[in-house]
């Protein structure tokens, strides 16, 4: 079913039957589809290729790095193509939602249960790194349950501003993440690598454990005076005190202002609030 003088990919919309809308993105839209010959569900990406212009080398760097992740706690990739003014990028289906309405629907979760989502998300960031990836916009919202249930596996999600390194130690320099999560070497541009998915993992501890972030500040200069304070994260007693020492100690060392002080993936999974409320085996397939 090929029309001449066409690249096969212009036709491989014709191969899904597209559903409801589960998300949307800076550039588009995420569907549900189904692939008509195995009946299997997806979620699919589309980008309006005019949404772009110029900034095509984005989606592409995306492809590049999803489609050579293979992990249990990272949005698996099945396919890219194109038609004439879309690219679609087709994945695994996470039918759960985000993490981020998973906070908003339970305001905290119990020390287990984040104990429980932020080892999946290390050790999907122990994985990338030792691949030299970081990921750079690790957030609740890019972060996906599989299912409704509880206790549903999750995985990371949306690989649109990951970096690909040439070199463990290369030095990023240009922006990239959000507000709120992103952090301040990566603000302040001095340069930063790995470790600003640490900080950010150490934002997301601390939310999902007393349901606000510990960032007060709503402006860039604010929150980089903010952080400078010799003990910036403060856990006010009301909602920390049922909360053990080791999970203070454990968010603390995360959210360091001195990137190279901070753990990493590696030696967080090890961590004993990791330790003592996990007991599952590590994800690479
Ligand atoms: P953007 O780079 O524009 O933020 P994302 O890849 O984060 O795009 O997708 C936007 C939103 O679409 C996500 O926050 C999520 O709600 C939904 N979404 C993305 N990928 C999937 C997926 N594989 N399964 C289910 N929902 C998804
Ligand atoms: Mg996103």
């Amino acid at each position: 079913n090929r029309i001449q003088g066409q690249p096969s990919s212009y036709n491989k919309k014709q191969d899904y039957t597209f559903g409801k809308t589960l998300g949307a993105g800076a550039f588009g839209v995420v569907r549900q589809a189904r692939d008509n010959a195995t009946k299997e569900n997806y979620a699919i990406k589309i980008i309006l290729k005019k949404t772009l212009n110029g900034n095509e080398k984005m989606i592409m760097d995306e492809i590049s790095v999803l489609s050579k992740l293979h992990h249990k706690h990272i949005v698996g990739f099945k396919d890219f193509f194109e038609s004439k003014d879309k690219f679609f990028l087709v994945t695994q289906l996470a039918t759960g939602g985000e993490l981020f309405d998973r906070i908003i629907e339970k305001t905290k979760f119990k020390e287990a249960d984040a104990a429980r989502v932020i080892y999946q998300i290390l050790s999907a960031t122990e994985y990338i790194h030792d691949k030299d990836i970081v990921h750079r916009d690790i957030k609740p919202e890019n972060v996906l349950y599989l299912t409704r249930d509880e206790d549903s596996p999750i995985v990371l999600a949306d690989f649109g501003v990951a970096k690909q390194l040439r070199t463990p130690d290369q030095i990023i320099v240009n922006q990239a993440g959000s507000f709120g999560y992103a952090a301040p070497e990566v603000l302040v541009g001095v340069g930063y690598g790995k470790p600003c998915d640490i900080w950010s993992i150490g934002i997301i501890t601390y939310t999902v454990l007393c349901g606000f972030s510990p960032v007060r500040s709503e402006s860039v200069d604010n929150f980089l005076e903010e952080v400078t304070a010799e003990k910036w994260v403060i856990f006010y007693e009301q909602y920390w005190k049922d909360v053990s020492l080791e999970a203070r100690q454990f968010i603390v060392s995360m959210l360091q202002i001195d990137q190279n002080q901070r753990p990493t993936a590696k030696d967080l999974l090890k961590h004993p609030w990791i330790t003592s409320n996990i007991k599952e085996d590590r994800g690479a397939d």
